[in-house]
């Protein structure tokens, strides 16, 4: 926070690509910051780069942040309707003769670039034009020659006290005199971007650490505007599980794929706040009022954060268990109906049973595709046997089949269908054969589910009811016998 005023922060992506994870991250850390301090969160679509910028690629970043739930306050900034005032500064910055104009053409940049490479140098601008005297400058300018328009980098070294990195520090002498304004008149991205965030009054610019070298260029922009400078915090990147920038080699990395594998947005945005933030201790699995509650500037991290998707689908899991079933239901409910495990009526009719079963299913899923794969042996009359379940218990068919029927004597005496009354029948079953109850139960759980994974055997004979469970009993007897 600045000046005791509320900070004001921006997320400003180019609309050149999907929202990438990485963007999304940054969206978030930009948000939480925000609604941590009560401030503001605004969203800037930097979309000078005409060529580069559709509006599609606009639409999947609203998309994202609209699924992901973050909010933006304000309207919409569109960097490109913004010009004017990129080529008014430009022009404020001539009159107080902070930048000088450049007539040195690209083809006599490339040649002195090439010839400096030669030498083995760095190439460095070399001011030429600024050492041109005005008259000559008045007279090319009258001529229509093309001019480009560069800032004079003073010296010394420009610095600053970043949220995240602390004190950062570039000697000017390696900052080049960079250009501002194309021989077109457009803007480069620092000058679009200082301008517009200044404009919007922007107080904490928060954004991936591959824009540390531009800062101390637009520092210098600030100050030679004669504007306040915000304060910058610059996050880390984002890795794959090689080390390697995170791209799309890795895997998915756009947003809406995410969104459209049925990923839980609280539980994506709960995996993005843990990339470059720690709320400290080993707290990881946290809702996003209590982001808001444990965000601090203290837990931002300097290294890469790791991209580990196997992580994002055990944190799914966390977050099917954690949200209320209100919430679930319609997440689930239509992938049930695509998979013709039941119609809509048939779910309303019998709405709490229905609940009850996602309340079962979700302590094993970690995706609500997981949830749909196991709820089918509830719904349907016949089921598949998973190999592996029959590999591993039903190894020997006869001793199965005798396990099952006397199982299934014991369970059709019981008179209440309830779990008590079932794990007595059951646990005596096995306490008078001599065997264990995990010898009995195992045979079971494949004949009711078909299944290796499946909530407790009791939880599943309670849910699937007396008739069904003993009429799968029955089909797993007729199984066994070929
Ligand atoms: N459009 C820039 C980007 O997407 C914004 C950088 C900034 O936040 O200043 O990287």
């Amino acid at each position: 926070m600045t000046n005791g005023t509320k900070p004001r922060l921006r997320f400003a992506p180019s609309p050149t690509g999907y929202l990438h994870v990485g963007g999304a991250r940054t969206a978030l850390f930009n948000w939480l910051y925000a609604r941590k301090f009560d401030g503001e969160f605004l969203l800037r679509i930097e979309d000078t780069d005409k060529a580069r910028s559709t509006d599609e690629s606009t639409r999947a970043i609203f998309d994202g942040l609209e699924w992901l739930g973050l909010n933006w306050d304000d309207g919409v900034v569109y960097q490109g309707a913004n010009l004017a005032r990129h080529q008014a500064d430009a022009r404020k910055l001539l009159e107080t003769g902070a930048v000088y104009r450049c007539f040195c053409t690209p083809a006599e940049l490339e040649e002195r670039r090439r010839e400096a490479t030669a030498r083995n140098e760095a190439f460095k601008y070399d001011r030429r034009c600024d050492r041109l005297s005005r008259e000559e400058v008045e007279r090319r300018v009258a001529a229509g020659e093309p001019y480009v328009i560069r800032f004079r980098v003073p010296e010394g070294t420009t610095e600053w006290n970043d949220l995240v990195h602390e004190r950062i520090a570039f000697p000017n002498k390696d900052i080049d005199d960079f250009v501002i304004l194309r021989s077109d008149a457009t803007p480069i991205y620092n000058l679009a971007v200082v301008s517009d965030d200044i404009a919007m009054g922007i107080t904490v610019v928060m954004r991936g650490d591959d824009h540390i070298s531009n800062t101390p260029k637009q520092i210098q922009l600030y100050r030679a505007l004669g504007a306040p400078l915000p304060t910058f915090a610059h996050l880390p990147m984002i890795h794959g599980l090689d080390g390697k920038k995170l791209s799309k080699r890795h895997g998915a990395t756009a947003v809406g794929d995410y969104q459209h594998y049925g990923l839980l947005p609280g539980a994506m945005l709960n995996f993005l706040a843990l990339l470059g933030w720690s709320p400290g201790g080993d707290r990881e699995v946290m809702t996003m009022p209590e982001m808001i509650e444990l965000f601090s500037v203290d837990g931002l991290q300097k290294k890469a954060a790791i991209f580990d998707p196997k992580k994002l689908e055990w944190m799914n899991g966390q977050h099917l268990s954690m949200i209320p079933l209100e919430e679930l239901e319609p997440r689930v409910t239509p992938a049930i109906i695509t998979a013709r495990l039941a119609t809509e009526e048939e779910l309303v009719e019998r709405r709490d049973w229905y609940f009850r079963l996602l309340d079962l299913l979700r302590v094993r899923s970690r995706t609500t595709d997981d949830i749909v794969r196991q709820a089918g042996p509830y719904f349907l009359e016949d089921i598949e046997y998973d190999p592996m379940a029959v590999a591993k218990n039903w190894k020997d068919p006869e001793e199965a089949a005798d396990l099952l029927r006397a199982s299934r004597e014991a369970l059709a005496g019981t008179t209440a269908w309830e779990s008590g009354p079932l794990e007595a029948s059951l646990r005596g079953l096995a306490e008078s054969r001599g065997v264990s109850a995990g010898k009995i139960f195992q045979p079971l759980r494949v004949a009711l589910t078909g299944l290796t994974v499946s909530p407790g055997i009791f939880e599943i004979l309670v849910q699937m009811g007396r008739d069904l469970s003993l009429k799968r009993i029955d089909k797993a007897l007729v199984a066994l016998k070929r």
